[in-house]
């Protein structure tokens, strides 16, 4: 996708630090971090909601989230993290490649 910061990040265009790779996935430290460790993770494949999921899709997502509980005691985040999908500019999505911010490192508020 043309202009797509997450796709130029994927296709090495845009560097980015990253902490893991797959042939579906990648995991990067975000640029501007919300919390003292804040990653994102996002497939490979431009989409930009979970409206626009398909069963390969779902399978992508569903095999990340077995991925990231493989790999997040190994990424700091051994006392609790939080992953969080904006979806739509009205909820801050600001970049339309669907992606899953994943925040820890220290104690997060959750005010209801
Ligand atoms: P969202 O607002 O949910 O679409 O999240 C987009 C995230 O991408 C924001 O937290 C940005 O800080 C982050 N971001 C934008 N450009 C880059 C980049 N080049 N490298 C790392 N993170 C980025
Ligand atoms: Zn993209």
């Amino acid at each position: 996708m043309e202009n797509c910061v997450f796709c130029k990040i994927v296709s090495g265009e845009i560097a980015s630090r990253k902490v893991y790779e797959n042939d579906e996935i990648v995991i990067f430290h975000d640029i501007e971090p919300l919390a003292r460790i804040h990653y994102l993770c996002v497939p490979k494949e431009h989409f930009k909601t979970i409206a626009e999921l398909n069963d390969r899709r779902a399978e992508v997502l569903g095999r990340a989230f077995v991925t990231l509980g493989r790999i997040l005691p190994s990424l700091g985040l051994e006392g609790g993290y939080r992953i969080v999908i904006n979806q739509g500019e009205a909820a801050g999505q600001t970049v339309p490649h669907l992606h899953l911010h994943i925040l820890g490192g220290e104690p997060l508020k959750w005010e209801k």
